[in-house]
């Protein structure tokens, strides 16, 4: 029997280990079956927010479902750490009949740690294939045989090599076997709250790909002009299934040549500006893996180590809370605690204010973040995080520091965002939405939003400071 691992990677269709495993199993006259390991108390060490696991689980039944249809059994193991799932996999194996293990390879330090594991317990053959990026984090190198440290010319070997070699896209596995029962995954109800979050991520069948569809057809063209307004859903809001390997990235590339008829290898032409988000994702994987540090809360320029970061419990709390006293700040604050999403302008908004204005570390902001996100990926949010602290790869520049009241009226600027997760200043006109506090003052509605935490023109003194040394 041919076994199929499948972690951060739950889809059939452009899986090389799942392909790979049925094709030998074909030949050899063998079945094929999979298995899922849950983690929680890893999962939790790791901060993954209770939306995230139960959006992996939800569509984790949904898989089961899809394989049994292809004649291949899923089995759901459970322990606590990832130490343990050595022997979990290596009773599996045994049980089943095994005779090779097929897993897509992760970026992550502990996931490799933990495969590495795995592969040194069992005593048969473990096959792990890049799949989580078009081309594997590792192979793009500079002409001295050297990683790319910096984005712009890791874009340009990105986009050289896939002008020069395509991508190619395996398609979902044919049946291995007749259609199996699949007993569904006796998941917990969700309470309201997690279920109102789950809600505008479908884990059907069919429901990512309908996704990227419908934005390349739809919203593609004008995603340079809508990106960056949060009020107006012009991005695609596939992080999710991203991050959990339901949609792979090669299906992006493969919807982005049916729409325009070819790639967008150069900037300016139409649909480059989404492309280029794609290869972020890609360049963050690629540094994860250089960099094994950068999975342990250390950053990638090593001379920002010592930088003494206030320890404000109370101004985080703040922060999180979304009691900032800043609209655009609290408005996104409160909507990545009720959604588990947040628009990628307002991550960098408070990202910048968290670590420029309250000078807390970027940590704390990376670990809540986790803790909230139902699209949290290590490689992306760490990257996102260092880009904004001024301590990461192609870092905004220390001395560049978000101003969360210009951003907020640049990017919001009817403030129809803030008034939608800021009821208490629901009847605040336009143009005194950005900075309130005068118009609740001559309105007699002081006190019912906070005073600003900071003053902005200072704090941004005292960030540059701090970088200087
Ligand atoms: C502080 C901070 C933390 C972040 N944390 C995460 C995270 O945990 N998980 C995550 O998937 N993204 C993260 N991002 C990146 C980005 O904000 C989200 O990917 C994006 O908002 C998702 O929305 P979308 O699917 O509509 O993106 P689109 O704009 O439609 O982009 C398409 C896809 O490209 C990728 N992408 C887009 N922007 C980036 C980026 N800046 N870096 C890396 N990949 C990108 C995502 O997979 C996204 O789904 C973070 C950014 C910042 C600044």
């Amino acid at each position: 029997m041919q076994l199929v691992w499948f972690r951060q990677d739950l889809r059939l269709v452009d899986h090389p280990a799942l392909s790979r495993a049925c094709r030998l199993a074909r030949q050899r006259g063998e079945a094929v079956e999979a298995v899922f390991v849950i983690s929680p108390a890893q999962w939790a060490r790791h901060h993954m927010a209770p939306v995230r696991q139960a959006f992996l689980l939800a569509r984790l039944d949904v898989l089961g479902a899809e394989l049994a249809r292809l004649g291949i059994r899923l089995h759901c193991l459970r322990v606590d750490w990832f130490v343990e799932i050595p022997t979990a996999l290596q009773q599996l194996v045994q049980a089943r009949g095994a005779t090779a293990l097929h897993a897509l390879t992760a970026s992550e330090h502990d996931e490799r740690g933990r495969d590495a594991d795995v592969q040194r317990a069992l005593q048969i053959p473990c096959n792990f294939y890049a799949g989580d990026c078009v081309f594997a984090p590792g192979t793009l190198l500079t002409g001295k045989g050297e990683a790319y440290r910096v984005f712009t010319p890791f874009s340009r070997a990105w986009l050289k090599t896939l002008a020069q070699e395509g991508f190619s896209l395996l398609p979902i596995p044919q049946a291995v076997g007749a259609p199996l029962p699949w007993q569904p995954l006796a998941l917990p109800a969700p309470s309201p709250g997690l279920a109102a979050m789950l809600a505008p991520w479908p884990v059907d069948e069919g429901a990512a790909e309908a996704r990227l569809q419908a934005f390349v057809a739809e919203d593609l063209l004008a995603y340079p002009q809508c990106r960056d307004l949060p009020a107006v859903p012009g991005t695609a809001r596939l992080s999710a299934y991203l991050a959990a390997g339901i949609l792979s990235p090669n299906q992006c590339l493969a919807a982005l040549l049916a729409q325009l008829g070819q790639l967008p290898l150069a900037q300016g032409a139409p649909g480059f500006a989404w492309l280029n988000e794609l290869i972020w994702r890609e360049f963050y994987r690629h540094l994860l893996v250089l960099l094994p540090r950068l999975s342990r809360d250390q950053p990638f320029n090593l001379a920002t180590r010592q930088l003494a970061w206030r320890q404000d419990a109370a101004d985080f709390a703040a922060w999180c809370q979304g009691q900032t006293g800043f609209p655009i700040v609290d408005a996104a604050m409160r909507c990545l605690k009720q959604t588990g999403w947040l628009h990628n302008r307002l991550r960098m908004v408070v990202a910048s204010f968290l670590t420029k204005d309250l000078l807390i570390s970027w940590r704390w902001g990376e670990d809540y973040f986790m803790s909230q996100l139902i699209d949290g990926d290590l490689a992306a949010n760490n990257g996102g995080w260092q880009w904004a602290a001024s301590t990461g790869a192609d870092a905004a520049p220390y001395f560049r520091v978000f101003n969360p009241t210009t951003q907020g009226q640049r990017f919001d600027p009817d403030g129809d965002f803030i008034r939608r997760w800021l009821p208490e200043l629901a009847r605040v006109p336009g143009a005194h939405i950005h900075r309130p506090h005068a118009w609740l003052d001559a309105h007699g509605l002081a006190g019912i939003y906070p005073l600003p935490r900071v003053d902005h023109a200072q704090a941004r003194l005292a960030a540059i400071a701090l970088f200087k040394g």
